[in-house]
């Protein structure tokens, strides 16, 4: 964080000091929610949460080099009492982003926001110092937390934002108002919270609301929900995707044996080619996304290219690829799970294995609504179409909606299992598999499908 006294921080949140010898000692950062992150130098913002209270840590956090509490209360050690904690953070959060040398890019989506996230910082930190959204840190406190790490130093502050209904994402940009607003896709993820895409589109398409006139705009011009909202910005707008009236596209997209997609990326100012780390078509859209981004700030195509073919996953469990000793690869997707990532997971996987054994140990996609029934089905059929050797369905209901769209399409026997939970498909896996095998495993966030696949890692 930039320096800032206790006494203009109080000044800024509107809050009283308390237990405070000298107020122009300064916070030199960062502001932190855990105690456990504290440094010396820290401020050490107190929230209620569900089982431990922060309030309750002040003494220890002072202890461990903490300048002071941000706090609803008195606590007995240097603090500054607010009425509310969080609206304090977020004030602070706006009063340093507005001193701040950085230019601020905001994403948003329905799914990839993270990956796109630590691709874009991937890109931008090739040309300048950057600050980015750690992990999926993305809402009322990961955004301010993550602002407030930035320093004098950083010229590029990327943030992941999230939003679980209307206003959210107005709420954010109001604290961290960005340069450049990134919107990904509308999917089906929190449908049920929503209502309906067009409302998740309603509630996404705030983030372009809030760009200034020499802003940018960065849209999938794939998705007809993103494109639409070219209407509701004053800023420029640069399309990115595959369709040919995208600013930034990509042709030639395939997927190397390995699974990871390569293509030709065209800028309006030049095009270079890119082969990924990362696996899974999927990917393509989120690195044009990234070096539409990064183009609008002024990278060449050639040096985009270079750093979306060297970039890696900085955030676990999506498409983490493990080789095992005995020759298995462990494909951990488990992070989560929609149809959309389902087909591209299981597209990676059949590249991967064309000519080894395959094996898609896939649990539900949550959120679905109405459409559950029918996306589950058209997943397992998917998957005997692609020529997955054998498809594990684990779980409840829906897995069973997995297995049976798979032996509807191809009468399979033997093929598809359904099992009942995380324990009996390691249980099966551990006896079935083979050298050279391929094991893809995905699911919803709920489900934790990430025990099986780091049982499975750690078995080899
Ligand atoms: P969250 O809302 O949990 O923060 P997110 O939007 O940050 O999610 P990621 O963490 O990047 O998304 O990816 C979540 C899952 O979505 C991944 O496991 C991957 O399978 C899938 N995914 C990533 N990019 C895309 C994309 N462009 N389209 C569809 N699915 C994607
Ligand atoms: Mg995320």
């Amino acid at each position: 964080m930039i320096a800032l006294s206790l006494a203009e921080i109080a000044a800024v949140v509107g809050g009283q000091t308390h237990d405070i010898p000298d107020p122009s000692v300064q916070v030199t950062g960062p502001v932190v929610r855990d105690s456990r992150e504290v440094v010396p130098g820290s401020l050490f913002a107190a929230f209620v949460g569900e089982r431990v209270d922060g309030h309750d840590f002040a003494p220890r956090v002072v202890e461990a080099g903490a300048v002071a509490v941000l706090a609803a209360r008195p606590v007995g050690v240097p603090a500054i009492v607010v009425e509310d904690v969080q609206t304090a953070l977020g004030a602070l959060a706006r009063h340093v982003v507005r001193r701040l040398g950085a230019t601020l890019v905001a994403l948003t989506g329905s799914a990839g926001k993270t990956s796109t996230k630590d691709l874009i910082a991937q890109v931008l930190r090739r040309k300048a110092p950057t600050v980015f959204t750690p992990g999926s840190l993305n809402n009322e406190i990961g955004l301010p937390l993550t602002a407030l790490s930035a320093t004098e130093e950083t010229r590029f502050l990327v943030l992941e934002m999230g939003a679980r209904g209307l206003g959210h994402i107005r709420y954010l940009t109001g604290l961290t108002p960005p340069k450049i607003g990134l919107v990904l896709n509308v999917g089906t993820a929190h449908i049920g919270e929503f209502g309906g895409r067009e409302q998740i589109a309603q509630a996404k398409g705030e983030l372009v609301e809030s760009l200034p006139e020499d802003g940018a705009a960065v849209l999938n011009a794939d998705d007809p929900l993103v494109r639409a909202m070219a209407s509701r910005t004053k800023a420029k707008v640069v399309l990115f995707g595959e369709s040919a009236e995208a600013d930034v596209r990509a042709e030639n997209v395939r997927l190397t044996d390995s699974g990871q997609p390569s293509f030709r990326l065209h800028t309006p100012s030049g095009a270079s080619d890119v082969t990924m780390r990362l696996y899974g078509e999927h990917h393509v859209s989120n690195a044009l996304a990234a070096a539409a981004v990064a183009h609008e700030l002024g990278m060449s195509a050639e040096e985009i290219a270079t750093a979306l073919s060297e970039a890696g996953s900085l955030s676990r469990w999506r498409m983490e690829v493990t080789e095992r000793p005995d020759g298995v690869t462990i494909v951990n997707d488990a992070y989560n799970a929609n149809p959309e990532s389902m087909r591209a997971a299981l597209r990676a996987l059949a590249a991967m294995g064309k000519e080894r054994r395959t094996w898609a140990v896939l649990g539900k996609m949550a959120e679905l609504g109405d459409e559950a029934l029918a996306e589950h089905d058209a997943v397992g059929r998917l998957a005997v179409r692609l020529n997955v050797s054998k498809l594990v369905a684990v779980g409840g209901i829906e897995a069973s909606w997995l297995q049976l769209g798979a032996y509807n399409e191809g009468s399979w026997g033997e093929e598809s299992v359904h099992v009942s939970d995380a324990q009996a498909a390691i249980d099966l896996l551990r006896s079935e598999l083979r050298p050279g095998d391929v094991v893809l495993v995905k699911a919803s966030r709920s489900v934790g499908l990430e025990s099986v696949a780091q049982a499975l890692v750690e078995t080899g």
